[in-house]
């Protein structure tokens, strides 16, 4: 149940309201917005029933949420949500590229790829430290080594970090490190992984598991929302399908649906979904001309002799040309980046 709240409602009006969703022992989450307070009764709405709530004194109106998905849902805010990450706000009218290697390998070789990524005009620093790999026999990330070096590229460019987690044991080495915190593709179904990052502060980006529908993604994220977080970033990062000329196909018109379904943010990563740097530029102008929010582009500067995922790798020089290129599609779209 989604209530909104008279532009007048004062502050013992909306606890008044609180108390009554409490009271029918549903969960409650209060979103004060510029314009008007909107409160979301989380639970059964079934004991909702026999509660006028459009008769309470401050309330405009109250409505069910018919969609399994209630927090992230358009009907619960109507508005785009944005939100600050390390200085940059995520959500907006521009376009936010994220950039750097697949896995992080070395302090210097970290530093000079955050360092071209920032002068090309990406405003966040990607790196994975815990790596999730299909053999365990591959490289499986520096770990702790690995955060220390993204903090150490933030340290010397200011920008703002994400890197994957994959064990609830590691949130506050993650938290401690990092500004964003990466749920990859096939951690998006790991529930007790999404409840404990829901329970921190920091922004989550949820990517799309190989297999999974759009609704099972936003599922995913209201578990996350749930538990009191509701700054997340979606990503579409291609599913499997029967295709087989790139790594996954990328869905495209995901990123619509998510737009239509959902207030958060939308980000793409032709990367991990074509599986091939020759195809990572015009994907990723395909996503910014649909409305992606923003893009995750893996960047290393040396791909032959990358440890984690060289194909798909674009080098600096190629990111620089993309990024001029994905200016005039942002501004043909009416963005910025
Ligand atoms: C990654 O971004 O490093 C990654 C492993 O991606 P995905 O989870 O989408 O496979
Ligand atoms: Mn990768």
């Amino acid at each position: 149940m989604i209530i909104v709240l008279r532009k007048d409602a004062t502050d013992a009006e909306i606890e008044h309201v609180v108390e009554k969703i409490k009271n029918a022992g549903l969960a409650v989450h209060v979103s004060k917005g510029k314009e008007r307070t909107i409160i979301g009764a989380i639970g059964d709405e079934e004991k909702l029933a026999s509660l006028p709530f459009e008769a309470l004194p401050g309330v405009e109106k109250a409505m069910p949420i018919l969609k399994p998905y209630k927090l992230v849902s358009r009907e619960f805010r109507k508005e785009n949500t944005t939100f600050n990450v390390g200085g940059v706000v995520i959500g907006d009218n521009a376009v936010r590229v994220i950039a750097g290697p697949c896995s992080v390998e070395g302090e210097e070789l970290l530093i000079e790829t955050a360092k071209s990524v920032k002068a090309a005009g990406a405003t966040v620093l990607r790196g994975g430290a815990f790596k999730p790999r299909t053999s365990p026999y591959d490289f499986q990330g520096l770990g702790l080594e690995g955060l220390k070096y993204l903090a150490a590229a933030k340290r010397a460019t200011g920008l703002p970090l994400i890197s994957e987690l994959m064990d609830p044991r590691d949130v506050e080495m993650m938290c401690e490190h990092v500004d964003i915190i990466q749920i990859g593709a096939r951690n998006m179904q790991n529930f007790r992984l999404l409840k404990e990052v829901g329970m921190t502060k920091k922004p989550v980006l949820l990517k799309r598991g190989l297999s999974a529908t759009i609704k099972e993604l936003l599922m995913s994220a209201e578990y996350i929302a749930a538990q009191g977080n509701s700054t997340i970033i979606f990503c579409e990062r291609g599913i499997r399908t029967f295709e087989t000329a790139t790594r996954n196909t990328l869905d495209i018109s995901a990123v619509p649906v998510l737009k239509e379904e959902t207030h958060l943010p939308v980000f793409v990563d032709p990367s991990h979904a074509v599986g091939r740097w020759d195809l990572v530029a015009p994907v990723a102008k395909a996503a910014v001309a649909v409305g992606a929010d923003g893009l995750m582009i893996e960047v290393h500067q040396d791909p032959e002799n990358a440890l984690c995922d060289g194909a798909q790798s674009l080098k600096p020089g190629k990111f620089a040309v993309l990024m001029e290129e994905l200016k005039k599609v942002a501004v043909a779209v009416g963005r910025t980046i």
